[in-house]
């Protein structure tokens, strides 16, 4: 009998368990696919070790995953992120995302810089959650402001929430971020040895306090006992646990708990709508961009970063590997995907021209999920489901469900109540 079995071995269900394991809960991970990681995985190739598309930590080193870190016992170093820059129409101008950011950009004006600064100023001053169900551009729209600004919102919105669409993106959850990044003077970092050191050091931390981690191990169906739930079935067999944490996308995590016969879980675990989008990794040969900070395009929004200035060990001696992502609404994914991808090499590839670089390799890589919710007015996160459930030691984590933030952040945020309320129990 386990204290806790997790479901799922992402960034959500690694969380979750080192820390259970950290504190001495006997704890199983059943992961299906043969690698943990999930959405964050890392794969080496020919020297190259690869996150999955752009992975920046939101806050730095006051992120959440660091804390996270300290909670069991270790440090996750992680790198600030240098300037950022803008591109538009050819041009390069210094992208302005903090309050310094806006007084010294190049992209705006005087008088544009005062009209940036009171706009923000008038944000910060607002209650998150009373924004919530608001739309950022409901908001600004009777501020009459000019274009240029609209433009700049649209691509704060784009970084922090991954969703430039500022009709839909939800203003609350905009304020919650822009109020943290204020607060800590951090917008992003980069854990040091990318993200293949967050997901290896999670799962020492689980293995090395006796707890267990089984790939290429689907949970097939959650048994509840009469107090509460019971297990796991994995192939035909039942594995008992005093507390389960369903840590799988939205998809799986529907998929079992309607097959669970108590209340109505259909009604309750509605599929949220998740971000999406393509992305390419790029090799390059040499080493002359010298990039340290996010690199964005506006229209259409494309944010990347040149990963191995980041970290340099990422990448054999005289290659550097880059990193975009281009963000599409999911109603459109299925149609705009393929033209998309086609939009997304050409930019990436005559602004790299003009760098006069080498190409020596091109990853491309298809999103159906980058976030399982984006943070839009429908499903801002008082609106998803909570990580405790009705049901007695059954748990839900994962960046789909009701945690506030964004991405990674949602999932961690998740497993840390999920810990907290089963030591108190
Ligand atoms: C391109 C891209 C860029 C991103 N950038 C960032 C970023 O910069 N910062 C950030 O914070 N976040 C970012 N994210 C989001 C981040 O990757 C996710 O929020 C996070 O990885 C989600 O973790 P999770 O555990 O919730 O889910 P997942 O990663 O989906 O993990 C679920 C796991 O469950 C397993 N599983 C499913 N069903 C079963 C079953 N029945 N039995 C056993 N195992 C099962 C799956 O194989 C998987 O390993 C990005 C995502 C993408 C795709």
């Amino acid at each position: 009998m386990y204290e806790a079995i997790v479901i799922g071995g992402g960034i959500g269900g690694l969380s979750a368990a080192s820390l259970l394991s950290n504190a001495g809960f006997k704890t199983l991970l059943l992961e299906k696919s043969p690698v943990l990681g999930g959405r964050a995985k890392v794969i080496d190739r020919n020297g190259f070790t690869l996150d999955y598309g752009i992975h920046l930590i939101r806050f730095g080193e006051y992120g959440l995953l660091p804390r996270l870190f300290k909670k069991i016992g270790k440090k996750l170093d992680v790198v600030r992120l240098g300037e950022s820059k803008l591109f538009i129409n050819q041009n390069e101008y210094m992208l302005p995302v903090n309050m310094e950011g806006i007084l010294k950009t190049d992209y705006l004006n005087k008088e544009e810089k005062q009209l940036t600064m009171d706009l923000l100023l008038s944000i910060l001053r607002e209650n998150s959650d009373n924004q919530l169900d608001t739309p950022i551009s409901r908001y600004l729209e009777p501020m009459d402001i000019p274009q240029k600004i609209m433009r700049l919102m649209r691509i704060i919105s784009g970084l922090l929430l991954v969703v430039p669409e500022i009709d839909k993106a939800s203003l609350g959850e905009l304020i919650g971020l822009i109020k943290k990044a204020v607060e800590y003077g951090v917008g992003a970092g980069y854990p040091v040895g990318g993200w293949k050191t967050i997901i290896k050091e999670m799962e020492s931390t689980i293995i090395d306090n006796g707890s267990e981690i089984r790939l290429k191990s689907k949970a097939k169906s959650i048994v509840l006992g009469d107090s509460g739930v019971k297990g796991v079935i994995v192939g035909n067999s039942l594995i008992t646990g005093e507390n389960v944490i369903i840590a799988t996308d939205f998809n799986e995590a529907i998929r079992l708990l309607i097959q669970i016969k108590h209340g109505n879980f259909r009604e309750i675990y509605k599929k949220p709508v998740p971000t999406t989008g393509v992305g390419i990794d790029i090799g390059l040969k040499g080493e002359k961009l010298d990039y340290k900070g996010l690199l964005v395009w506006e229209n259409p929004f494309i944010m990347g970063i040149i990963t191995s200035n980041l970290d340099p060990n990422l990448v054999p001696d005289g290659f550097q590997y880059a990193t975009f992502l281009m963000p599409i609404t999911f109603e459109r994914y299925s149609e705009a995907k393929d033209a998309s991808m086609n939009s997304l090499i050409e930019i990436i590839n005559r602004w790299l021209e003009r760098h006069n670089v080498t190409i020596e390799w091109i990853r491309k890589l298809y999103f159906p999920i980058v976030d399982g919710a984006a943070p839009i007015i429908s499903q801002h996160w008082k609106k998803r489901v909570s990580p405790i459930t009705p049901i007695r030691g059954l748990y839900i984590t994962g960046d789909w469900v009701g945690s506030a933030g964004a991405g990674s952040d949602i999932a961690v945020g998740a497993s840390l109540k999920i810990f907290s309320d089963i030591q108190e129990k």
